[in-house]
């Protein structure tokens, strides 16, 4: 069986659990490991099922658990190689280091720590100029990951410390995660455009236009059953509506309402941002995606990422089920809205 559960969708955190087979995945980690685990077992799946974590860009709406949660579980997570390196740079505490730098940086702490065996730094410290967002700030979606500064808020993975890390399965001690809060217990780099398997669950990563290092959607298939994501693009070129057909589920961004965009309270450049082509697709963009290029084949469409503040579930809802009026395929009950603040029902085939 195929099963496929949006745990959270919007600009405060991006989480679905995709299961096929005997392989179980988490495709995005956008919420902290606590809220993570509640939602899946809230959704009735469990986390110590999961065999990966799969990432489709750095921003902070995507990868906030991702640390803590793939210590906790000692699982492997999947990026591109500039994703892996823009997460770095962003969790690493001297943001001004080369990537070069970095390494060589790691390398000594590696060194230092072969040299100390009694070392044991479980916990993480909040760093000293700690800032918590406020939820508006958040709500700006990631505006402020595509220039982090030292005054950023530090990312949840740095600050929970429920989680406990995995020993490391090299030396069987716990790794100095005061140290590299970038450690993970495994990674694993893919390509866009080069398909992959992780068990039973194949993967295709497609490139999306969005303003993070690279970007991606993906289609899963298992089982003879295809599904699309495809959620943070400024709008849908070709490549990407070439990837987006004979699928039986597709989930789309429709980010925002143009007017409400236009009119809301973002500061300007924000909203420049989010317009732009490599910003968030709007309920028009996604409604003209439906009804001009789409072949109608899906049996669920679900909307994502939707925005809290510049959109309404009814506008993204009505806008797209005037795009798909005449798909005699698609019943009413099968197009879903992805919610932020809760997992949306298991989609199964
Ligand atoms: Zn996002
Ligand atoms: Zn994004």
């Amino acid at each position: 069986m195929v099963r496929f559960t949006v745990l959270a969708s919007g600009s405060r955190g991006n989480s679905t659990v995709l299961s096929g087979g005997r392989t179980r995945i988490l495709v995005d980690a956008g919420l902290s490991c606590r809220e993570l685990f509640r939602r899946m077992r809230l959704a009735g799946e469990d986390p110590a099922t999961l065999n990966a974590i799969v990432i489709t860009h750095e921003h902070q709406d995507h990868v906030n658990g991702l640390a803590v949660t793939a210590r906790k579980l000692g699982i492997p997570v999947y990026f591109t190689e500039g994703t892996h390196r823009a997460w770095m740079r962003w969790l690493s505490p001297r943001r001004q280091m080369s990537y070069a730098q970095w390494l060589e940086m790691v390398r000594k702490q590696a060194a230092e720590r072969q040299a100390e065996p009694e070392s044991e730094v479980l916990e993480i410290d909040p760093p000293d100029d700690l800032n918590q967002d406020s939820p508006d700030e958040m709500a700006v979606e990631n505006w402020v990951q595509t220039a982090p500064t030292s005054s950023d808020p530090a990312p949840e993975s740095v600050l929970e410390p429920p989680c406990e890390p995995a020993p490391d399965p090299a030396s069987g001690r716990p790794p100095l995660v005061k140290d590299d809060p970038t450690w993970l217990p495994a990674v694993e780099y893919f390509r866009s455009g080069q398909p992959f398997s992780i068990g039973d669950i194949c993967i295709s990563p497609f490139t999306i236009p969005h303003d993070a290092a690279d970007p991606v959607g993906f289609v899963f298939s298992s089982e003879g059953v295809r599904l699309g994501f495809a959620t943070d693009l400024g709008y849908i070129p070709p490549n990407v509506k070439e990837q987006l057909r004979d699928l039986d589920l597709l989930l789309l961004e429709s980010n925002h309402d143009l007017e409400m965009l236009r009119d809301g309270p973002y500061p300007w450049q924000v909203k420049q941002r989010v317009l732009s082509r490599v910003g968030h697709l709007s309920n028009d963009a996604a409604s003209a995606f439906l009804s001009e290029d789409y072949d109608g084949q899906a049996a669920y469409i679900i909307l994502g990422h939707l925005s809290e503040n510049n959109n309404l579930p009814e506008l993204a809802r009505v806008a797209a089920e005037r795009a798909l009026l005449g798909r005699a395929s698609l019943l009413a009950n099968r197009l879903q809205l992805a919610a932020q603040h809760e997992p949306l029902s298991a989609i199964s085939f």
